[in-house]
């Protein structure tokens, strides 16, 4: 094994061996996450460890919860705070998981295998490298920071990724501060080197710099005071807005917001060069200029792991951006393969791509027409299967897809209604339209995909059975697992000056100090310990009495 693997080293799972051995018990399917982000930890926290041999791949030894990385970055939130060792919520399950501290590099889907490397072990060939077998895949690798491969971005700006990243970007501001107050400066240096640049007017660089802003203008205002007047930060946006994921409402809030904090806004500028002292941009109507600066955060989306990639060209996704799964959140062309969270794009199926089985499938007595009947039999199975039908009749304000297709045949009545296949293909022929895509990138989303995973995984094992594909229309909606479905219950965009946007289900937006409130106790109460929230909460207080800690 060891030549044929190219000096890997192969796991063997004694356990499962042991029981392979023993006549009568069969063994258990091993399942292999990769990842300990938020889809990954919640599949392993909700997944029954005594039905599979569970084992969690991931870089990383614990969990972090992402949405407070930016309150690290100023000392608002101590990365520790916010960090779960990953052994300690295994142990919560019974000591039945396994954990490798080890990186992914490589998918061997024919002989479902993973190839792994360890930064920290040695193993016998030297190199760290192990290979491990699966049953059953789940991939939750989450994304990388995307520079669109601008010159100079890995070199000389941050990212906001990672704790480290947040801690990193902690000692560079201080740093920044402490060189701008050094003698012999002259004013010009002081002035770059306390220029903050954020690049992305997203959630994540926009909430960089309301907390970058309120650090200095609550804490480090009073600590430096020579140097505070020539303290800038800049937003630099390629859009005409920030915040476009947001309602019109909330991303103009926030710009008015910034404005008036003195936060430069740069919209409709696109970064396409950075130095170590100067950032180049490029706007439609002036050019290309550069400013000189003293930091930069990079923060303008997520793209797809090279490893990721790799595996996507093998399994003939090659031409896509990243992983795409069916609504079971099954990798396509992939058997047992399944992808959860940011690496992962869950594709809705198409109402016109099934058409014709929708059509036979609800022609009971196969006369080749459908009546009312017939049709409002199978309304329930399509809308759980296709739930852009359910959101068109909303859209349109009709309470019924016989309404729908009373509207594309003109005054009919009911009873006498019925349709021919071309009939039914109009009265749906713009459904589709509704198709929502899920955000491409949201801890809800990934959270609720490990959880939904790990369910079908729990019902699957007692019924030995596979989740059903789109194909199988015939069972359309009354198998026992339903397609993945994202439950949205609202964002937030915390503004700074204990301001937050908040924008709920139902057109509902809320901005101001109660939803800072609101934010604070979701916050909380989502902290995956009573440690990790005794600890922020704890933060938190302390930041209200003491204020941010400006020590490096
Ligand atoms: P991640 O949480 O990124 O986890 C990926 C895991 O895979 C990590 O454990 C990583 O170590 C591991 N991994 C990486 N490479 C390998 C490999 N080769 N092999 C094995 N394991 C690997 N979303 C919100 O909804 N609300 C917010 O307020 C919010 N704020 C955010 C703020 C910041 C600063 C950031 C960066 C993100 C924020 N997000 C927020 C987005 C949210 O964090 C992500 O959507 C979420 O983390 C996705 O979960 P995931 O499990 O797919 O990936
Ligand atoms: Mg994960
Ligand atoms: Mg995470
Ligand atoms: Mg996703
Ligand atoms: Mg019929």
């Amino acid at each position: 094994f060891a030549a044929s693997g190219g000096g890997l080293v192969a796991y063997a799972d004694a356990r499962a061996d042991a029981a392979a051995e023993s006549p009568g018990v069969a063994p258990k399917k091993k399942v292999v996450v990769l990842g300990t982000g938020w889809a990954g930890t919640t599949f392993v926290k909700n997944i029954d460890s005594s039905l599979y041999d569970v084992q969690v791949i991931s870089p990383r030894n614990y969990f972090a919860f992402t949405p407070l990385l930016p309150s690290v970055t100023c000392g608002t939130v101590e990365p520790r705070s916010i960090v779960e060792p990953i052994r300690k919520i295994i142990t919560k399950k019974g000591g039945e998981i396994k954990f490798w501290e080890a990186e992914c590099f490589k998918i061997d889907p024919e002989n479902k295998k993973v190839y792994c490397r360890s930064n920290i072990g040695t193993n016998l060939a030297g190199n760290g490298e192990f290979l491990v077998d699966y049953d059953y895949l789940v991939i939750a690798v989450g994304a990388r920071a995307n520079t669109f491969n601008t010159p100079g971005v890995v070199e000389h700006c941050h990212f906001l990724k990672e704790v480290e990243d947040a801690q990193k970007i902690r000692r560079s501001v201080m740093d920044c501060f402490e060189r701008a107050t050094l003698p012999d400066l002259d004013e010009e240096e002081r002035k770059r080197t306390l220029h903050f640049v954020v690049v992305g007017g997203g959630p994540t660089g926009v909430e960089f710099a309301a907390e970058l802003h309120d650090f200095v203008s609550e804490d480090l205002a009073k600590l430096y005071p020579t140097i505070q007047d020539l303290v800038k930060i800049t937003v630099v946006e390629h859009g005409e807005h920030i915040l476009t994921m947001f309602d019109k409402r909330i991303s103009r809030f926030a710009e008015e917001k910034f404005q008036r904090d003195g936060i430069e806004l740069k919209t409709g500028f696109k970064v396409v060069k950075v130095s170590d002292k100067t950032i180049t941009m490029e706007n439609a109507l002036h050019g290309e200029s550069s400013v000189p600066y003293g930091m930069a955060v990079w923060s303008t989306g997520i793209g797809t792991r090279p490893f990721i990639l790799d595996f996507m060209k093998q399994i003939g996704q090659g031409n896509r951006r990243a992983l795409a799964t069916d609504e079971w959140l099954r990798v396509r062309e992939c058997e047992d393969v399944y992808a959860i969270g940011d690496c992962a794009t869950m594709s809705q199926r198409k109402v016109m791509e099934d058409i014709m089985e929708i059509f036979r499938f609800a022609d009971k007595d196969n006369s080749g027409t459908l009546t009312v009947k017939e049709i409002q039999d199978v309304l329930e199975d399509i809308c759980i299967r296709y739930p852009q039908v359910e959101l068109y009749l909303k859209s349109k304000q009709m309470s019924d897809i016989v309404d729908l297709v009373k509207a594309s045949k003109g005054d009919v009545k009911k009873e006498a209604l019925e349709l021919n296949i071309e009939e039914f293909k109009n009265a749906l022929a713009d459904v589709d339209s509704q198709v929502k895509n899920l955000p491409a990138t949201a801890q809800v989303v990934a959270a609720q995909q490990g959880n939904y995973l790990a369910r079908c995984f729990s019902r699957m094992k007692d019924s030995e059975e596979k989740p059903e594909g789109p194909q199988r229309i015939t069972k359309m909606g009354r198998h026992r697992f339903l397609p993945f479905r994202y439950k949205h219950f609202g964002q937030f965009a915390p503004l700074g000056g204990e301001q937050t946007a908040a924008q709920l289900p139902g057109d509902w937006i809320s901005i101001g100090h109660s939803s800072q409130w609101l934010w604070y106790s979701i916050y909380a109460s989502k902290q995956v310990s009573w440690r990790t929230r005794a600890l922020v909460i704890s933060d938190w207080t302390r930041r209200f009495i003491f204020g941010r800690d400006s020590s490096r």
